[in-house]
């Protein structure tokens, strides 16, 4: 059960590496669905990605190629902080 539980966070913090990758498309697809089947069962997880998506969308539509790196960066931090402390709408 504990052993179980410990592989599930690992995944949450490999998701979270992985994120932008993911969005990108540039994941290979059998880490790709991998994910996907991670984000299909993990609430938080899935609110991360669309968090992620709607700030990558954000920067788009200021015209930026690409999210800034420092952006990116910045998005990560937060994203592991809210997986340290999953805000009470993403426990449902
Ligand atoms: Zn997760």
């Amino acid at each position: 059960m504990w052993r179980f539980f410990r592989r599930r966070m690992v995944m949450c913090r490999q998701l979270v590496e992985l994120l932008s990758d993911y969005v990108d498309g540039e994941l290979p697809p059998a880490l790709r669905r991998r994910l996907e089947a991670h984000l299909a069962d993990c609430a938080p997880c899935a609110t991360f990605l669309q968090t992620f998506r709607q700030t990558q969308a954000a920067a788009r539509s200021l015209h930026c190629e690409e999210m800034p790196p420092e952006l990116r960066q910045r998005l990560r931090r937060f994203l592991r902080e809210q997986l340290r402390n999953p805000p009470p709408e993403a426990q449902g």
